[in-house]
């Protein structure tokens, strides 16, 4: 029985990463397509989202232009996809506070946010570095900030300290310090409401770019390759290896239950619709009873 419906919402696209940024130590090794996405999970009480994007106006326009991002599309076109629009969100799991998953809070006007306190605190603190050190605080929006320090007064931002289990029914968030960005944050739906869950999927943040970076799509701790941690991070790549660990653990090693956004192959891998250029929706899977929004 399965409580929620996934789908992963295509809304910009990159058209040249380096490979070095995807994998660590791959520099030099060519360049790949990547898609911006967020993530809807529909149940019949709740709208969730993992992300919400970037607005492409401001400084993160700018930031946008500077990462070679192209074809955006806002959110009420891109939830559209799925039937929904963005007053229709209620809660929000901000990944990492980079401004492709943080930067578009305020299209969502009654939703409740959760991101990592520390993960706000040290990107605050990257600011303040000198210019020769501003390579912490890359992917930062300070405008992002200000928006979630207005969200944190008016009551609609939780700031966790630590894991937090059921934050809404069969939903877990987890914390991975130092790792892609100072405090990331993964999500795990358990979407047989069990614990452990035979029916999991991790919503990996940026802490997954590609499947190299969790040994591929194989079944079974060992039968995939070795883990390679993502290029662009903050953190070490040592955390990066244990929260590939982590995580992979929750879905018992199935490596296709770990949902990387980022990823060009998501949508060959499970069922896909694309309207047109950065407007993708994939569908990871449905509730039973719910609608198809494929085809
Ligand atoms: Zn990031």
């Amino acid at each position: 029985m399965a409580e929620y419906s996934l789908w992963v919402l295509e809304y910009a696209t990159s058209p040249r990463v380096d490979m070095g940024d995807i994998v660590y130590g791959a520099r030099g090794q060519g360049t790949r397509p990547m898609p911006y996405a967020y993530v809807v999970l529909q149940s019949r009480d709740h709208v969730a989202m993992v992300d919400v994007g970037y607005n492409h106006v401001d400084f993160g326009a700018t930031l946008a232009e500077l990462y070679d991002t192209a074809h955006w599309h806002g959110p009420r076109e891109v939830l559209a996809l799925c039937g929904l629009a963005p007053e229709d969100v209620d809660t929000v799991f901000i990944t990492h506070a980079h401004f492709d998953h943080f930067g578009n809070v305020d299209a969502f006007p009654n939703a409740r946010f959760y991101l990592a306190a520390r993960e706000i605190e040290r990107s605050v603190w990257a600011l303040s570095l000198p210019e020769r050190m501003q390579y912490p605080a890359a992917s930062i929006d300070p405008g992002d900030l200000i928006k979630g320090t207005a969200l944190a007064r008016a009551g609609r931002l939780k700031l966790l300290t630590g894991d937090k289990e059921d934050v809404l029914p069969g939903i877990d968030l987890h914390l991975a310090p130092d790792t892609h960005s100072f405090e990331s944050l993964w999500v795990h739906l358990r979407n047989d409401g069990r614990r452990p869950s035979s029916d999991g999927w991790v919503l990996a943040g940026d802490l997954v770019y590609a499947y190299e970076n969790i040994g591929g799509t194989g079944k079974g701790a060992e039968a995939g390759q070795a883990y390679r941690p993502v290029g662009f991070a903050m953190g070490s790549q040592v955390n990066l290896v244990l929260a590939s660990e982590a995580m992979l653990k929750c879905v018992d090693y199935e490596r296709r239950r770990i949902i990387p956004v980022h990823e060009d192959k998501l949508k060959t891998m499970f069922p896909s619709r694309q309207r047109e250029e950065g407007l993708a929706i994939t569908e990871i899977c449905l509730a039973d009873g719910a609608v198809s929004r494929i085809g």
